[in-house]
């Protein structure tokens, strides 16, 4: 049985449902990143009234800090974090090669790095890597990939594609956790041919679902969305299409438009930390003294708990003062802002209305820097 279905097509957008150990999940959906087993200062039970339906843990930090044994000691990532919905672990493949200062050698069977925990030495092989995630239990386990900053020379992107198809092929039989579904990321940068490469190997391997990695990570936007518009399409229909790492509201819709259907970032949490709201029209910052004495909601349309009973000087003020509640509160509001946008673009693809939907979402976020 396959465990994705497409329920509806509008152009190339999809809505679709996946089925995981812990249960169904609607797409286009976007994950909130719970790094640390924590989607920072929420209960599951509030990541879940904004809208969440799947989280993202992390298989590097959580590897060293406490350790995928002692969580699988403690009966897995599920019941430590107390969410017992679905959970995707990325493989450590992005932050290993993202601190690029820390990689001490890279090889055919692995990469050797410091970890930024201790500076101990610490290695990563496609095999570790299945076996963290499979202690940590997670219902979907990415494959440890080779991603290289933008902008390196050709060679070194297609040595990226060479080990990335090699490390998923090792993957493809190792040991999972019960019901665990396993997805390859596609690598190959810009590149065009070298995409195409990584996209054919990596779907001939035949995993539950294929991920866009390596974009997003520094090129020229437009790039981005041109290499997703015709990246996409290259990786079956049948199965769920993850682009790992965007999140900003164009960048959301411009995905779902290029036929993606998962999606995560930190930036609504990372940008509730700094003391700013997504909001229609941009990113409102509260230290800006202008809301000081601004008794109107953060968005009127707004239903999360900041924007139905606070005012923009009382969230202005807890930001301040370093609050926490200002931090819980903005972190909500930006997750429940995304969460929302998604699920209007699931409906409006189910209704053949996404082009329309998208140029009127556009219109309302005006000039978005991300
Ligand atoms: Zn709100």
């Amino acid at each position: 049985m396959s465990v994705f279905r497409v329920t509806a097509t509008d152009g190339a957008a999809r809505a679709g449902v996946l089925t995981t150990a812990h249960g169904e999940v609607e797409t286009p959906v976007f994950m909130p990143v719970g790094t640390k087993a924590t989607v920072k200062t929420l209960l599951p039970q509030e990541v879940r009234e904004a809208g969440a339906q799947i989280l993202l843990g992390n298989t590097y930090h959580l590897h060293f800090r406490p350790g995928d044994e002692l969580i699988a000691e403690l009966g897995g990532l599920h019941r430590f974090m107390g969410w017992d919905g679905p959970i995707l672990t990325d493989s450590g493949g992005f932050q290993v090669f993202s601190l690029r200062d820390t990689i001490a050698h890279v090889d055919d069977d692995g990469v050797t790095f410091r970890s930024v925990y201790d500076g101990a030495t610490a290695r990563f092989t496609p095999e570790l890597a299945a076996e963290i995630q499979r202690n940590l239990g997670s219902d979907i386990a990415m494959c440890l990939d080779q991603v290289p900053p933008p902008g390196v020379p050709r060679a070194e992107l297609e040595d990226a594609v060479r080990r990335t198809t090699e490390w998923a092929r090792l993957q493809r039989h190792a040991e999972r956790a019960p019901g665990q579904l396993r997805f390859a990321i596609v690598q190959g940068g810009t590149d065009r041919e070298l995409r195409q490469r990584s996209a054919e190997e990596l779907v001939e391997l035949d995993f539950e679902g294929n991920a866009i990695g390596g974009l997003a990570i520094g090129e020229d936007r437009d790039v981005t969305f041109d290499t997703t518009d015709w990246l996409a399409p290259l990786l079956p229909a049948g199965k769920p299409r993850y682009f790992m790492g965007i999140g900003d509201p164009v960048g959301i819709l411009e995905v779902i438009e290029a036929g993606v259907d998962m999606f995560d970032c930190v930036l609504p949490t990372r940008t509730a930390r700094t003391g700013s709201a997504l909001v229609w029209g941009g990113r409102l910052n509260l230290r800006n003294a202008r809301y000081a004495r601004d008794p109107k909601p953060l968005d009127a349309a707004c239903d999360c708990p900041a924007c139905t009973r606070y005012t923009r000087a009382y969230l202005r003020h807890l930001v301040n003062q370093s609050e926490l509640l200002g931090h819980r509160l903005l972190t909500l509001h930006n997750l429940r802002f995304l969460l929302e946008l998604t699920r209007n673009a699931r409906e409006a693809i189910e209704r053949g209305e996404f082009s329309a939907f998208k140029r009127s979402a556009l219109d309302r976020i005006g000039t978005w820097e991300p």
